[in-house]
């Protein structure tokens, strides 16, 4: 008997309900035949595979990428650091099979209300849209555009980013396989559309027909994303902040978010505890990004902070699949 709604099957939903089994029934808005996911497929594959040996999934199954090294552009400076794992993968198909097995309810858009007066739980995994909770006070969208694009000669043999001088957000090209890579940005400063397209144009890019999609995505972290729960509808994933704000990653952290809210058997309060004390660390990296976009706090305080960011990317490597060293560390610091 399933007494658990989950409303949206990203990685948080999906993820959620494999936990659950036939406790679960999920209701995603889009059609089964046309389902994906707008993101660019990247993770930290060592820390896939530790979430996904509890559901008996091997993440290797849906690699389409493997990375060995990230080319950061900066300033006109071209930095490398070796990655730990980072990987695109086929994100829609995994998000399929975790349901395997579980009802799932295609084409079924969810508001405020419906789940809650049909079942025990309803979780909100909508994502940024945070369906079922109530708007968050200060919350901070950035908008994002994204490409598939093909190549004759790949203009990089890994993956490549390049923050904007606004830190305001960055361009990525992530190779998915077969001589084709994602290809989008994402900046406070409207205008990430058109540098995506410059980079596409320079080098000699040809866009997938119909591959354009536009998302926002939340940066605020989870101490700035509640209320984490409302009356009996609870909160996984992006609706409650878990995307790391420096590098937008929010497919770990958001699987992550829904094992707490299972290990802690639904109790919303030492749930939305532990899911703040878990991203902490997301406090840090938000206030250096805010800060540098907003040209305020000191020298000494964001100097602070980009050292907290850096130690947990360093202590994290796993879930960001990125080794970063002393020597890269100072690197980045150099340029900061
Ligand atoms: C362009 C872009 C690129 C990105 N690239 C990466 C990346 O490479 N690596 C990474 O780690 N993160 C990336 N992210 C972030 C990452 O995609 C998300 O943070 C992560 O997928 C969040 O997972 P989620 O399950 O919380 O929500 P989502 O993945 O957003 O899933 C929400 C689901 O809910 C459904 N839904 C929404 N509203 C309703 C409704 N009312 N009723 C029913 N269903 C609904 C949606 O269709 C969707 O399937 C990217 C984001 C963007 C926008």
């Amino acid at each position: 008997m399933s007494d658990i709604a989950i409303a949206g099957m990203g990685p948080a939903g999906a993820y959620l309900a494999s936990l659950l089994g036939e406790r679960a029934v999920v209701y995603e808005m889009q059609q089964e035949e046309s389902f994906t996911s707008v993101c660019a497929w990247g993770t930290g594959s060592l820390g896939m595979k530790d979430l996904l040996k509890r559901v008996g999934i091997n993440i290797d199954d849906y690699i389409l990428f493997s990375g060995k090294r990230l080319y950061l552009e900066f300033g006109g400076n071209l930095l490398r650091f070796w990655l730990d794992g980072l990987a695109t993968f086929d994100k829609p198909r995994l998000m399929k099979d975790l349901t395997k097995g579980i009802k799932v309810h295609y084409g079924t858009r969810v508001y405020s209300g419906f789940l809650e007066s049909r079942y025990k739980v309803a979780v909100d995994a909508t994502g940024v849209h945070r369906r079922l909770l109530s708007p968050i006070k200060n919350d901070f969208l950035l908008p994002t555009a994204q490409y598939i694009v093909k190549y004759n000669d790949m203009p990089y043999d890994d993956f490549y980013i390049t923050p904007f001088e606004n830190y305001g957000g960055y361009l990525w090209f992530f190779p998915i396989g077969d001589k084709r890579a994602f290809v989008g940005a994402g900046n406070a400063v409207p205008d990430h559309e058109k540098r995506v397209l410059n980079f596409i144009a320079k080098t000699n890019g040809e866009i997938v027909q119909g591959s354009r999609r536009g998302k926002a995505i939340r940066l605020i972290p989870p101490s700035m994303a509640e209320p984490h729960f409302r009356m009996n509808a609870v909160g996984v994933g992006e609706s409650v902040g878990t995307v790391f704000p420096l590098v937008g990653e929010g497919i770990l952290p958001s699987m992550v978010s829904a094992k707490i809210l299972y290990d802690n058997d639904f109790d919303y309060r030492l749930y939305s505890v532990k899911l703040n004390k878990t991203f902490e660390p997301y406090d840090a990296a938000f206030k250096l990004i805010w800060n540098k976009m907003k040209r305020t706090g000191g020298f000494f305080e964001n100097l602070g902070l980009m050292l907290a960011t850096l130690r947990y990317i360093r202590g994290n490597s796993k879930m960001v699949g990125m080794k970063v060293g002393l020597s890269d560390m100072l690197n980045v610091l150099r340029f900061f």
